[in-house]
């Protein structure tokens, strides 16, 4: 649907302005946009890009908890489902960290399907990224730490989308396999 093109690309562009001074923290320090844009192909790819809302949702799906972009500008801009699929996939950043990681493990599971989809993508874009790019500060304990977090939150994702299982899985062995090689 051509309107369904121009709100996608509206979207991209949304993205691009509000994640511009944001980098990912590995080494190479990519643009953050370039990780949404990952993500987006994944969850694109996986639904055949018959799934508008979803791949609006992949295109957000940082933009409430990583930029100062509020759910009144989502949804003027996007719409309500929009905003209310990319809260889902919120944290509340005034909790400590390791109990926002504890609630996303807890929750997960009683999340939308597409917002299963979306935490699917974005954590195998972040496994990618850490055993392509490390952070230059995480040791290897940490790395690991964190695929196994991402491991149990997956674990409330599946069965929404069986090729987005898959490519993380992919993901996971691949980066515990090199890191226990450490
Ligand atoms: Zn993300």
């Amino acid at each position: 649907m051509p309107e369904d093109v121009v709100t996608l690309v509206r979207a991209m562009g949304f993205a691009a302005r509000k994640h511009r001074e944001q980098k990912r923290k590995g080494e190479a320090g990519e643009p953050y946009v370039n990780h949404v844009i990952d993500v987006t192909l994944r969850v694109s790819d996986a639904t055949g890009g018959e799934d508008i809302l979803a791949i609006l949702g992949a295109i957000l799906h940082d933009i409430l908890e990583d930029t100062c972009t509020t759910e009144e500008e989502l949804t003027r801009e996007f719409g309500p489902q929009v905003t209310s699929l990319v809260g889902e996939l919120t944290d509340d950043k005034s909790l400590p960290r390791a109990t926002r990681k504890q609630i996303q493990v807890e929750t997960v599971s009683s999340k939308s399907r597409r917002a299963k989809m979306i935490k699917l993508a974005d954590k195998t874009s972040n496994l990618i990224s850490i055993i392509e790019s490390p952070p230059r500060d995480w040791d290897i304990s940490r790395r690991k730490e964190y695929f196994e977090w991402a491991h149990n939150v997956v674990l409330g994702c599946r069965g929404s989308n069986a090729r987005l299982e898959e490519e993380f899985d992919r993901a996971y062995y691949r980066g515990i396999d090199a890191l226990e090689e450490c």
